[in-house]
C-alpha cells in the first residue's frame, strides 16, 4: 500500500523541483559532464539538512560517548572535504550501530556506524570510504536519483524503508521517512565507479596514500567471500564488493601514484577505546536478540555484562528498560529509561518508551511531555496516536485529528487504527468525505440513491436528500426530503434507498444528485 504521507512529502519536494525546470542545464562539480540539474543545489542542501538528523535517529542516534573519536572522523571530513570539488556543508557522525556501514545524503551529509570503525585498519582507510561518500554527495548522485525518479515514474516509491535497528523503523511517518529512503537507496553501477576514481583522487590530494583504497576493496572482497559476515546487512547491501572494482582501482592508483600517509598508528590509537569496548556492544546486540526471542534471563545477564565494561552507554540502560517492561515491571523500566535520558538527552527511543509506559499506566498527563520530545527527535507513529488520544480526551478535537492524521501516514495497525480514530472525529462533521452518494435509474425509471462508504469504519444509517437541476439554465428546481439508508454499512460496501420519482429517460438521471446530510458511526 502507498503511503499517504510519504508520498505526499516526496512529492512536494519532486513539485518543487519541477518549478525549477527553467534552469535545468548544469554543470556535474565533480565530473565536469553537462547535465540536466533539476534538484537545485539549494534543494539539495535542504534535503539533507531535514533528514540527517531524523536518519541518525532511526538508525541507532549518534555514538555520543567518545566525543574525541567524532572529531577525528570529522577532522579527516574536514580534509577531504578542503580539496574536494564542491563546497558543501560538509557535516559527519558516527551513528551507534555495530553493523558496518557508511553512507552519504544529498548536501554533503556523511554517516559513519561505529561497527564500520571496528573493521578498518588506517586512517588512509577511513579517508578512502569518507571520499567515496563524499563524492556521492558531491557528484549530485542522491539529486541525480531523485532526478531519475522523476522523470521515470514521478517519484521514488518503490523502495521501502531499508531495515534499522530500532523497533521504530517501520513507524516513522512524515518527511523523516524520506530520509531513511535517500540513504537506503542504492547508487547505480556508474555512480560507485565514480566515487571510486573521485575518492581516491582527494585522496592523494589531502595527502593519504590512495593504496589504501584497494588494500581496502580487496579485505571486503575477503570478507564478502564470509557469507556470515556483518557487512553483508551493511555497507555490502550497497557497495557489493568485487574483482573488477579491485582491478579498477588498480588502475586508477597507477594514474594517481602510490605513496602518502598512511596513518596506521594514529588510527590504532583513536580507536583503542571504541576497541576495547566491541565486546560489551556484542554482548548489548546480543542481549536485544536475546529479548526478542523472548529470553528474559539471557538478556539481563548480556546487559549487565555490557554495563559492567561500558557504564556510560544508554542504550545498556534503555536494554534494562525494554527486559522491566517485558517482565510487566513499568516503574522500574521507567528508571531505567530516566537513566538512559540523562546519559543521552537526545535519541527519541527511552522517551517514546517512557511516553507509552506512562500512558498504559494510566498517566498521561506524565507521559505527554515525553511523547513530545519523542516526536521532535524522530515523528512516529505510536507517538502522534498517543498524543491524539490525549488531545481527544481533553476536548481538543481539531489537534486529535490532526496528530491522527499524521499517525495515519505509516502503513502499520497503529496508523490504521489512528486513521480510524480520526474518522470518528471527522465523519460527522464532513460526512460526503467519507461516504460517496449517487443517484441511479432502474430499467423502468425508478430513482434510488447507492451510497457507498469509503471510511475504514462500520456506519449505522446514512441520510440523504436528492436535488433536482433544470437542463438548460443548471439551477437547483427542486429537492426531496430527507431519505434514509438502514444501517450497517461496512468499510467499502454500498447500500442504496429508493427515492420514489421516476424518469422518463436515462438522460434525465444526470439531472439528479444525492447530498450526504448525515451518518452515524455504529460505536
Ligand atoms: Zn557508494
Amino acid at each position: 500500500m502507498l503511503n499517504q504521507t510519504y508520498s505526499s512529502t516526496l512529492t512536494l519536494v519532486l513539485l518543487t523541483a519541477i518549478t525549477l525546470l527553467s534552469s535545468a542545464c548544469g554543470t556535474n562539480p565533480v565530473t565536469k559532464k553537462r547535465e540536466f540539474h533539476i534538484v537545485s543545489e539549494s534543494q539539495e542542501i535542504a534535503i539533507g539538512k531535514q533528514n540527517y538528523s531524523p536518519t541518525r535517529q532511526s538508525q541507532g542516534g549518534d555514538y555520543i560517548i567518545d566525543p574525541e573519536l567524532t572529531a577525528y572522523v570529522q577532522s579527516i571530513g574536514n580534509k577531504l572535504a578542503a580539496v574536494s570539488d564542491r563546497q558543501l556543508p560538509y557535516e559527519y557522525t558516527i551513528i551507534n550501530d555495530s553493523t558496518p556501514n557508511a553512507w552519504a545524503m544529498p548536501g554533503g551529509k556523511i554517516a559513519f556506524n561505529r561497527g564500520l570503525l571496528y573493521e578498518l585498519n588506517s586512517e588512509a582507510e577511513l579517508a578512502a570510504v569518507m571520499g567515496h561518500e563524499m563524492v556521492h554527495a558531491a557528484a549530485r548522485h542522491g539529486a541525480k536519483d531523485m532526478e531519475r525518479g522523476l522523470f521515470l515514474q514521478g517519484a521514488m516509491i518503490a523502495v521501502g524503508i531499508g531495515a534499522q535497528n530500532t523497533d521504530y523503523a517501520n513507524l516513522i511517518v512524515g518527511g523523516a521517512q524520506v530520509g531513511a529512503q535517500l540513504v537506503s537507496s542504492k547508487y547505480g553501477r556508474d555512480a560507485e565507479s565514480e566515487s571510486d576514481l573521485y575518492g581516491m583522487r582527494y585522496m592523494k590530494k589531502a595527502g593519504y596514500d590512495p593504496t589504501a583504497a584497494v588494500t581496502l576493496q580487496e579485505t571486503f572482497v575477503r570478507l564478502s567471500a564470509d557469507h556470515k559476515s556483518n557487512f553483508i546487512n551493511g555497507l555490502f547491501a550497497s557497495h557489493p564488493p568485487s574483482l573488477e572494482r579491485v582491478a579498477a582501482n588498480k588502475v586508477t592508483l597507477a594514474q594517481v601514484g602510490a605513496g602518502g600517509d598512511l596513518g596506521k598508528e594514529v588510527y590504532a590509537q583513536k580507536v583503542a577505546k571504541l576497541k576495547a569496548t566491541q565486546a560489551a556492544y556484542k554482548a548489548y546486540d546480543d542481549g536485544v536478540k536475546a529479548l526478542v526471542a523472548k529470553d528474559v534471563a539471557k538478556a539481563s545477564l548480556l546487559a549487565k555484562q555490557a554495563i559492567a565494561s561500558e557504564p556510560r552507554e544508554a542504550r545498556f540502560q534503555e536494554l534494562l528498560g525494554d527486559i522491566a517492561l517485558t517482565q510487566k515491571k513499568p516503574e522500574e523500566a521507567l528508571a531505567f529509561y530516566d537513566k538512559a535520558i540523562k546519559m543521552q538527552p537526545d535519541y527519541f527511543k527511552p522517551h517514546i518508551q517512557s511516553g507509552i509506559t506512562l500512558f498504559n499506566m494510566g498517566r498521561k498527563a506524565e507521559a505527554e511531555p515525553y511523547l513530545k520530545r519523542a516526536n521532535e527527535l524522530l515523528p512516529t507513529a505510536p507517538s502522534h496516536a498517543l498524543l491524539g488520544q490525549i488531545a481527544e480526551d481533553r476536548g481538543e478535537t481539531a489537534l486529535a485529528l490532526q496528530h491522527y492524521q499524521v499517525a495515519a501516514g505509516s502503513n502499520s495497525d497503529i496508523g490504521r487504527e489512528a486513521e480510524a480514530r480520526g474518522v470518528r472525529i471527522d465523519l460527522p462533521r464532513n460526512p460526503a468525505k467519507y461516504i460517496q452518494a449517487g443517484v441511479q435509474a432502474d430499467n423502468v425509471g425508478n430513482l434510488f440513491v447507492v451510497v457507498k462508504n469509503g471510511s475504514p469504519i462500520l456506519l449505522g444509517q446514512v441520510q440523504v436528500h436528492v436535488v433536482k437541476y433544470d437542463a438548460k439554465t443548471g439551477r437547483a428546481v427542486a429537492q426531496s426530503g430527507s431519505l434514509v439508508i438502514k444501517g450497517g454499512i461496512a468499510a467499502g460496501m454500498r447500500n442504496q434507498v429508493a427515492v420514489g420519482q421516476k424518469v422518463a429517460t436515462p438522460q434525465e438521471v444526470q439531472l439528479y444528485r444525492a447530498v450526504v446530510e448525515y451518518a452515524e458511526i455504529v460505536k
